[in-house]
Order: C-alpha cells, then structure tokens, then sequence
C-alpha cells in the first residue's frame, strides 16, 4: 500500500511538473488559419508551370507571353520566389512547409470529392463526412468547427472569433450555429467604425470579378485586416478564393497574378502582427488549401481528378523549430489542421470530435527535449 501511495505520489509530480513546464513554454494565445483556394503544389513548389503555359500559348512564343516575363526563371526555387517573394524570402525563414512530392513529402486530402466545400469542411472540422457533405450547396455544416471550439474553450465573445472569405459559401461551412462567430463571406457588406473600409464594402458591389459567388480577395483581405486591428481575434480565418475561379476559367496568368497578390497580402498580415504586442511572437499560423488540381488537367479538379488529392500545409508557429521545406517524411493529412490548430494552443480538439486527425506530431517534435507521442 505504501509502495503504491509513493507511485502515485511520483506520477502526480511528474504530471504536474510536465504541465507547468508545458504552460511555460507554450507562447501562441492566438491562431490564424488561412486557405488559398485551388492552389496547386505545381504552382507553390516550383512556380510558373512552363508545359501549362505553352499548352495555352496558340499564338506566337511563349517567351513573349506576359506571364514568362513576369514569372519565369530557370530553377524552382527561383520561379516560386519570382511569385511568392514574402512566403519564401520571410515566413519560411520562421516556418516550414508540407508537402513537396519532389522532396518525399507528401500532404493528401481525405475526403473523395476534392472540391471546395468538402475540402474546408475537412479543414475546419478534422474530418471528411463524404456522405452528408458531397456538394458546394449552401446548406448549414452540420458539425461543429474548430472556431466554434476555439471560441467554447477560450471563452471569447464572437467578434474575437472571425472568419472573411472570398467565397460566399464559406459563411454555410464555418459554423453549424449561425451567428455563434463573426463570419463575411462573398459579396456581404462589411460595417466597420472607419470610414475608408466602409466605403471599401460600398465598393465591393461595384467591381464585379467574372464570378457571382466569389468577391475579389482584395475586399477580403483589407476587412480581415481591420477586423484584427480593431477587436483583436484570437482566432482568425482568412479565406481567399481567386486563384481556383481563374484556373477554372483557364486564366494562367491570372492564377499568378492573384497568388502573387495573395503573397503581399501574407506581407501586410505578417507585418501587422508584429506590430502589435498582443501578436507578435504569440501568433501560431497555419496556411493550406482546400485541394489540389490536375496536373495536365490543371484547370480541374474534383473526383475524377486525381491529381487533386495532393495538397500542401505551411505552419509559422513559435511552438515549431521546423524551417523551409519538409523532406523524407511521411504523410500528412487534411483533417489534422483543425488539431494541430487547437495544438499549438495547448488545446485539445478531440474534446470536439474524437474522430477527427490528431495534431501533426512533427512540429512538435524537441519540445521540452522530448519526443511527441504522437509523432509516429
Ligand atoms: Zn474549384
């Protein structure tokens, strides 16, 4: 009996000290979690994808498209830096990226549709529900989301948990309690104390992008932005759409002309975060997407595409030594952004759905000079 008392006296301080150190070490009280729709890995590894642009080239040389002179280079690393400068010359200096197949990385969806509403839901719940969740309807998400969660856990009143969005649709898919976060999605007036982003939400319903469900992300970006500046969210979603709507309208250059817009509007994020006492260095960021594309078939995606199950995952969190490029590693997947998300916030997100991806284990890896269990 007695041997037992002391065991468990052991177990008791070990538990305690581990999470007192663990509360010590853990910097992030905020999370960010951004998705640039459709983007490829063709695109985010290695830039200008040269065998598309000639496949679209029918009229004179390629070298004279706009396209090659404003993106092309003769390596990779050279054409991806041509359009993403801020993501690969700054966030990667704080963060890491899944992903590149070329390197032995790998990050896949889980859900068979490989569209959009699917694919977020993925993101935003931890798990794929092919049955139930098998269109881009606007019908209510019916499982509870990481920002529900977050907002539950944290005990944060509903501006301090927000999601802006390019896509109308994301309003159906990041709550399955309408109201219970902020939520703009698509073309929706935004209202706001300043006046120059009142008129930006004016302006929104005058500059028509081709689509009708999809605003322009510069619309998107700039409210996010004065949302964060003036009621400081702890949880942030940032939801940009334009680079899977010109692909689908078989645009290349404008697919790089908006991720490339996309990485400045990283920049002005980033720039803002370490501005602010409250962000800076306490800021966990996760980016991916929510599917892949074609490969040939670049303009698609979706079921018959199978190509577009490959999709990539970039983490910039104070918890993670990780830096650049992830190589030789195994899988990871789509429904472990919501976890890890939770993760890097000292929470746990099977609380919220036990079925859902556990939080990537490698990020984690050198904590407190200690393997992850999860890590496996
Ligand atoms: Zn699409």
């Amino acid at each position: 009996m007695e041997q037992l008392m002391a065991n468990f006296l052991v177990v008791l301080i070990l538990l305690t000290a581990t999470r007192t150190a663990d509360a010590a070490e853990r910097k992030t009280e905020n999370a960010i979690l951004i998705t640039l729709d459709g983007v490829r890995t063709q695109e985010i590894f290695g830039g200008l994808d040269l065998d598309v642009l000639k496949s679209i080239t029918k009229k004179g040389k390629v070298e004279d498209t706009t396209a090659y002179k404003r993106y092309w280079a003769p390596t990779p690393q050279e054409r991806r830096e041509k359009v993403m400068p801020f993501f690969w010359g700054v966030l990667m200096k704080h963060g890491s990226i899944a992903g590149n197949r070329a390197l032995g990385s790998s990050v896949e969806v889980t859900n068979n549709h490989l569209f959009s509403y699917p694919g977020y839901a993925e993101i935003l719940t931890g798990q794929a529900h092919d049955g139930v969740i098998d269109s881009n309807d606007k019908k209510r998400n019916p499982y509870a989301t990481v920002l529900e969660f977050l907002k539950r856990k944290l005990g944060l009143d509903s501006k301090r948990v927000a999601a802006f969005a390019s896509w109308d649709t994301i309003d159906w898919i990041v709550e399955h309690e309408a109201g219970s976060i902020t939520s703009n999605a698509g073309f929706e007036p935004y209202d706001h104390p300043d006046r120059v982003i009142r008129e930006l939400s004016k302006l929104q319903f005058e500059t028509d992008p081709p689509w009708d469900s999809v605003r322009h992300d510069a619309y998107t970006y700039r409210f996010a932005l004065a949302h964060l500046k003036k009621y400081k969210p702890r949880a942030l979603y940032i939801s940009f759409g334009e680079t899977d709507d010109w692909a689908h309208d078989g645009n290349y250059q404008r697919v790089l002309d908006a991720l490339a817009r996309t990485d400045s509007y990283l920049r002005g994020l980033w720039e803002l975060l370490q501005s602010q006492r409250r962000y800076r260095g306490k800021t966990s960021i996760l980016i991916t997407v929510d599917h892949g594309r074609g490969d040939t078939d670049w303009r698609d995606h979706g079921e018959k595409v199978a190509q577009a199950r490959y999709i990539w995952m970039a983490f910039i969190s104070p918890e993670s030594e990780l830096r650049g490029e992830w190589s030789g590693t195994e899988t990871i997947y789509q429904n472990q952004a919501a976890a890890t998300l939770c993760r890097f916030l000292g929470l746990d997100y099977s609380e919220n759905n036990p079925e859902a991806g556990k939080p990537i284990g490698r990020l984690f890896e050198g904590q407190k000079g200690q393997r992850d269990p999860n890590s496996k």
